[in-house]
């Protein structure tokens, strides 16, 4: 019987769009090793789901009024299509609300509470009086005591970043009521991890295999003294507690979703029963595909987990990414950082993305991701030499017909050539052995130069002049070639490797292996250009300071102003519908905000380069200003994390909630992304609105 093997992705988080940092932390190099394993012929199970519960849903589902499992439905299903786009596939996809999961999880804890791993103690907790409920940290609002932040909560601020408790923040109140809180013991289920601090040290000394930066992080961890961990919370989305006493609690996000690999093999086999048959298997090996701040909950915890179950193979590899940052920033959702996946697969092919994510891999150090790079690379290297290469080497082969391995007569460069792909081969096969995956993915680029620079020195299309056994040779190796890079890239490119190896006649997966064996060099279809070239931009928010220099009314429209703007080293005019609210001599010299790369529209016979911000309610319009230090044409960005506006579409922001707060006795514009408040600032300071709306702000 083929050898079992289990490969995990860690299981995203669904409470937005996937975004590119997470698919070169887990998923693409999973997706490879997975795709590795199988073409060496194991017998693969390969599972990861959405991770559901948790307060970053529930605010959102309060935020946006509805119920969280919408929420969780609508990025569920997008991230499943984003994975289907990107060619990353799996056995079994769990959702981690579903029934199975909360059996699977019920039946674990259970067992763990029988191994005495589980015990009750009491903690303080903040109480609302009004709703009568404990409080989840984040369900309590306040100013932060640190910066003086006012929307921090009660796990961190967002301003500062500084962990916080929820007993740490001045004058706290409840989300929901804006009550005070008070502060009440309250009993939760804990984990005894503490009592497995020797056997994790063991574990994590028996495996001198890991990654560098995986091992560091466990051994100082457990250097620390392992705690015993609350497992429940006050919350009432998340998993169900199967004891009497905890109906109004839940299993904490943490706890239950690391089960998800439980549910998914489950899921597989088709019962919980199955799976752990399976697990008991000391043979057995399973690998963990996790970003880096994710390493203690898999190096650390889950084993603990399986230890206190009894009966369970440990992971055998955890291989945790460091990030891919994107412009020196770390990618995230809830700030808003870098593009969504979803984002940049409206605009490139999906093989375009893999190979841009697998060249910057941020496999043993964090690496960074910038447009204007990656649309280069792939020009340049994806295309202009591998795609290149591909191109001549199969269409002279089509020209020439089917060549047999004995009538060639291979020259020195052929017989190089020969060696030059066993070695790449092997090369690739051991560093994917050894969870390489960067180092796997630079020997197929290595491989693809080698091939490019070969059929230029073989000078195949003047060898061929002649029809001979030379001539043979030279187009029979240049096939060869890319014979070797279509069947190593099965694991890297699926979908190019498919169109490659079609044209040559082959439908099936093709074994990984050293010695690749081409009897005949036959093109049974005529080869096509593999990729497009990227030439386009996408037409990115551009938000300017811009100071209103001279007003005049619209010659045929009785509530638009004509506004003179000056933008530092340019002047520009646009059409405003704020007469009614504002008169001139109040306009004038005021700096306010425009959209500034819009393309000019004529509204009622003038011409308007541009939209400003401004809030809307009963009173009137209420204009988006700048601080009166700030310069004019200079940009506004986005979030006291100085995130790049030109990162965000024109149309992501006007779908954007933008609502207001009080901040230093200002109104200022706040940008919610995904429950997080984002500012929006200028050099001088933030933005701030001209009066007190009730009302979001639009572009006007
Ligand atoms: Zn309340
Ligand atoms: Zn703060």
């Amino acid at each position: 019987m083929k050898e079992r093997v289990l490969v995990f992705a860690a299981l995203p988080y669904v409470n937005s769009g996937l975004h590119l940092g997470q698919i070169a932390g887990a998923y693409l190099p999973y997706d490879v090793f997975r795709r590795f394993l199988k073409l060496r012929g194991y017998e693969v199970i390969a599972t990861s789901g959405s991770d559901e519960h948790g307060t970053p849903i529930t605010l959102k589902s309060i935020r946006e009024g509805v119920p969280p499992e919408s929420i969780v439905e609508k990025y569920h299903k997008l991230d499943v299509e984003i994975f289907k786009s990107l060619n990353i596939e799996f056995d079994a996809y769990i959702e981690t609300s579903s029934s199975i999961h909360k059996e699977v999880t019920a039946k674990f804890l259970r067992k763990l509470m029988d191994n005495g791993y589980i015990y009750e103690a009491e903690m303080t907790q903040p109480f609302c009086e009004i709703e009568n409920i404990f409080l989840a940290d984040r369900y309590v609002q306040g100013k932060c005591p640190h910066c003086g932040y006012e929307l921090a909560t009660g796990d961190q601020c967002e301003n500062c970043g500084r962990t916080l408790e929820p007993n740490e923040l001045v004058n706290p109140v409840c989300i929901f009521d804006h009550s005070t809180p008070v502060f009440k013991q309250t009993k939760h289920l804990f984990f005894r991890l503490s009592n497995l601090q020797d056997e994790l040290l063991k574990y994590i000394e028996s495996k001198g295999m890991w990654r560098q930066n995986v091992l560091n992080f466990s051994k100082n961890f457990i250097a620390n003294g392992l705690k015993d961990r609350p497992i429940t919370r006050d919350l009432n989305w998340g998993v169900e507690v199967p004891f009497s006493g905890y109906e109004n609690k839940r299993i904490y996000v943490w706890f239950e979703a690391l089960l998800g690999y439980l549910t998914g093999v489950s899921t597989v086999l088709g019962s919980q029963d199955e799976a752990l048959a399976l697990w008991k298997d000391r043979n057995l090996k399973y690998y963990h595909f996790i970003g880096k701040d994710n390493i203690v909950f898999h190096s650390i915890i889950w084993p603990g987990m399986l230890i206190a179950h009894g009966d369970m193979t440990l992971p055998h590899y955890v291989a945790a990414n460091e990030f891919l940052n994107y412009q020196g920033q770390k990618f995230s959702k809830s700030r808003g950082t870098g593009y969504t996946v979803q984002q940049l697969l409206d605009k490139y092919d999906s093989e375009f993305l893999r190979f841009g994510v697998l060249y910057n891999l941020p496999e043993d150090h964090d690496s960074d991701f910038s447009l204007d790079e990656f649309e280069n690379r792939v020009n340049t290297e994806l295309i202009d030499k591998f795609g290149n290469f591909v191109n001549r080497a199969l269409v002279l082969a089509f020209k020439k017909g089917p060549v047999s391995s004995d009538q060639i007569a291979q020259n020195g460069l052929d017989v190089e050539a020969e060696q030059t792909i066993k070695q790449g081969m092997s090369k690739i096969i051991s560093e994917m052995e050894g969870v390489h995956i960067r180092n796997a993915f630079k020997a197929w680029l290595d491989l693809a130069y080698y091939g490019n620079s070969y059929i230029t020195s073989r000078k195949t299309w003047d060898a061929c002049k002649k029809d001979d056994a030379n001539c043979n040779a030279a187009i029979y190796t240049g096939v060869k070639l890319v014979y070797a890079l279509a069947v190593s890239g099965q694991i890297f490119l699926p979908k190019t490797s498919k169109k490659i190896l079609s044209w040559l006649g082959f439908d099936e997966p093709i074994e990984l292996r050293e010695d690749l064996y081409l009897p005949v060099a036959r093109l049974v279809s005529k080869p096509e250009r593999l990729y497009e070239k990227i030439t386009t931009k996408e037409l990115n928010l551009e938000l300017r300071v811009a100071k209103v220099d001279d007003v005049f009314d619209h010659p045929n429209a009785e509530k638009l102003y004509l506004l003179d703007l000056n933008l530092g080293d340019e002047k520009r005019r646009i059409v405003s519908g704020i007469k009614n609210h504002y008169d001139k001599s109040t306009l004038k010299g005021k700096k306010i905000v425009i959209v500034a790369n819009l393309k000019p529209a004529t509204i009622r016979g003038e011409k308007s380069n541009g939209m400003l911000l401004a809030a809307e309610d009963e009173s009137g319009i209420h204009l988006v200003l700048a601080p009166e230090q700030a310069s004019p044409g200079e940009e506004v960005r986005i979030g006291d994390w100085h995130i790049d506006t030109s990162e965000i579409s024109i149309e992501t922001f006007r779908n954007f909630n933008i609502q207001t707060a009080k901040a230093d006795s200002k109104t200022v514009p706040v940008l919610f992304l995904d429950g997080k408040p984002l500012h929006l600032e200028t050099s001088a300071g933030m933005l701030y609105v001209d009066g007190s709306p009730k009302e979001g702000i639009r572009i006007k």
